[in-house]
């Protein structure tokens, strides 16, 4: 470590670092980038907000996708084929048919490297099946996602934890990344960041700087994704002059807790559980006579959001809906949803065998993010050039998009990208960068901008707290760019994250220390979340059609002779937000497979 300590700004104390490779992020993307890296002879380092075991990746419990075969019949061209479907035609098809194909060897190296994965009887690494997996061409179901009981995240991250450690790379725990350091030329140089903990401020110089920050669920209201997920990785993008890709296709889980947004699993309704609103009324018969509270996550979503606009939402603000399971009796809930049970008592204060669970659509997943290529690395996407990269910049994960979700993720697909494009990260890295090469000094006002900003905040005196604004932005995006569409709707919406966007330069921060100082830092984490927010709102209200989880009341159809493109958002310093679009890779990287032409959308 090369440290130079010198005042700057006055007060700060800076210490300057220069590594080969420096990835924002230990989350399973993160890690599975900075061990690859660390692997390949690099010098890493791995900054985190959060003890790297704490990122989100932790909470997946379903599985990891991929065509093994070990039970039963499967092809990674039948995964590739579902997962364009899934994605509503909008995924690259270069970067589905890599992360499809590569998910085999990636998932054996996962059990390599030591990821406990439950086993069949005959050892190899279980699978069981998941919604829109199929054989043949979407003909059967497939047992495709590989598990590790119901802890899959958690095994994963752990064991790519302790392969970072055994690669000797260095972490960084704690520390707040605020912004890329860009030269002259748009290349990236390196990150800025924040030490929580005693309040110094640190300059990593490197070849390659790598965003896995994971999603930005947390502008919405409710989300099922952890308070750290605020989309930093893509408010320094848009800081640098980059765009975001596809910010308005959001998935959403019909079943989060209210309030706090905690997943209840599909398990429940399963088990005979039904929702219903304040006139006590089983609206899914309504909806979905046949499938009714099992019909699938988006049409469910749907009509809990349409009960709620039409005033039959419950609670005093009738803005939720109840979910019941009291009448499957004590002995049931306590033996099939034991889990279900203890998260209603902490996460609502409700008994389950006596009282509904009061619920609401909860965002799950960010299909859009930070666009990237199939090695990882960013877009400048410029004027008529739209596969110009960004000289040492990567980006990996919920952060990123490649795109392999398009319009939709499949479940079992997001740790699967975590996995193969955190890989392709490390490969790309290996044959593009020389270990220890001579890095050029870092433009004598490297990182000021940024400093001046975080001052700027640091001593902000107006009269909105951040949680206030923060909350504003969160219902405006529930009640204007969710589940339920219009264009009216989105219209108000993008006025109302206008108006969000304009108070943050009244915000008043009451602490001005910098050590462990959270309201400063959860300032700055709602900047990054205004600039994924309008990105999110502005996109959607453009988009004159549905496609995926952008369901659109006025737009009800899918338009692929105007629409199979790309939204690319950029954010200026005033939240001004400009619209560009990038066509859909419908070429494969190799003849093994044909393009999969687009097909009517089926629900
Ligand atoms: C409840 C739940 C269940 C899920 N289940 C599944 C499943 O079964 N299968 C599946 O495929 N997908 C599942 N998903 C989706 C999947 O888990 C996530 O998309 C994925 O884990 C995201 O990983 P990531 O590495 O991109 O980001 P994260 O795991 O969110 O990690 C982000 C990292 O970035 C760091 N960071 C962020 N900002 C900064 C900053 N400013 N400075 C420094 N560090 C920063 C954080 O500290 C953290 O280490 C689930 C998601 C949720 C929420």
């Amino acid at each position: 470590m090369n440290a130079i300590s010198k005042p700057s700004n006055g007060a700060y104390r800076i210490v300057d670092h220069t590594y080969d490779v420096v990835v924002v992020g230990a989350g399973g993307a993160g890690l599975r980038a900075t061990f690859g890296m660390g692997a390949a002879g690099l010098k890493t380092a791995c900054i985190t907000k959060v003890f790297p075991t704490r990122s989100h990746t932790v909470a997946a419990q379903g599985g990891v996708g991929a065509a093994l075969g070990n039970m039963g019949e499967d092809d990674w061209r039948w995964h590739m084929y579902d997962t364009v479907k899934g994605s509503d035609w909008l995924g690259d098809q270069d970067a589905i048919e890599y992360m499809c194909r590569e998910a085999i060897p990636a998932i054996i190296e996962l059990e390599h490297y030591g990821v406990p994965f439950s086993r069949t009887e005959d050892g190899k690494i279980y699978q069981r099946p998941f919604g829109g997996h199929m054989k043949y061409y979407g003909k059967e179901p497939a047992m495709r996602a590989c598990a590790a009981a119901d802890r899959t995240g958690h095994a994963i991250l752990h064991t790519l934890y302790q392969q970072s450690l055994k690669h000797n790379c260095e972490f960084f725990v704690e520390y707040f990344a605020l912004d890329l350091i860009m030269d002259e030329e748009g290349a990236c140089r390196g990150v800025i960041a924040w030490c929580l903990e005693d309040g110094s401020i640190h300059r990593f110089r490197a070849q390659t700087t790598v965003l896995a920050t994971g999603g930005y669920g947390r502008a919405y209201f409710s989300c099922t994704s952890a308070h750290t997920c605020t989309g930093d990785g893509g408010g320094m993008v848009l800081r640098a002059g980059l765009p975001l890709q596809d910010n308005e296709f959001v998935q959403f889980h019909p079943t989060g807790i209210y309030g706090s947004g905690c997943l209840v699993t599909e398990g429940a309704r399963g088990e005979g559980g039904y929702l219903t609103n304040s006139e006590g009324e089983r609206f899914m018969e309504r909806y979905a006579p046949t499938a009714k509270d099992l019909a699938s996550r988006d049409v469910v979503s749907r009509a809990m959001s349409m009960e709620i606009r039409e005033g039959r939402g419950v609670g005093p603000l009738k803005d939720h809906i109840h979910l019941h399971l009291e009448h499957l009796g004590a002995d049931i809930l306590h033996e099939r949803l034991p889990g279900i049970s203890e998260t209603a008592k902490i996460f609502a204060g409700v008994d389950v065998t006596k009282e509904p669970i009061p619920m609401l659509p909860t965002v799950h997943y960010n299909m859009g993010g930070i666009p990237t290529n199939i090695h990882c690395e960013v877009l400048a996407a410029t004027g008529k050039d739209q596969d110009k990269v960004v000289p040492g910049l990567m980006a990996v994960g919920e952060a990123a998009c490649v795109s392999v979700h398009g319009a939709n993720r499949l479940g079992t697909n997001s740790l699967l990208d975590l996995v193969v494009f955190g890989r392709a990260a490390a490969h790309r890295a290996a044959e593009t960068i020389r270990p220890g090469a001579t890095q050029a000094p870092l433009p004598p006002k490297a990182g000021e901008a940024s400093l001046d900003r975080f001052d700027r905040v640091r001593n902000a005196k107006g009269s909105t707290s951040v949680s206030e604004l923060r909350l504003n932005m969160q219902r405006t995006m529930q009640t204007h760019a969710a589940v339920f569409r219009t264009s009216e709707l989105l219209k108000e919406g993008v006025e109302k994250m206008d108006k969000v966007a304009a108070g943050y330069s009244d915000i008043k921060i009451a602490d001005r220390s910098l050590v462990w100082n959270s309201d400063l830092m959860e300032a700055l984490e709602l900047d990054n979340l205004i600039g994924n927010a309008l990105t999110t709102v502005y996109g959607a209200d453009a988009r004159k059609e549905s496609r995926g989880a952008h369901a659109q009341e006025d737009y009800p159809e899918r338009d692929d002779q105007n629409w199979m493109k790309h939204t690319l958002a950029r954010v200026d310093d005033k939240y001004a937000v400009s619209l560009d679009y990038r066509d859909v890779k419908m070429r494969t990287l190799t003849n093994e497979v044909q393009v999969f032409p687009p097909k009517p959308r089926v629900y």
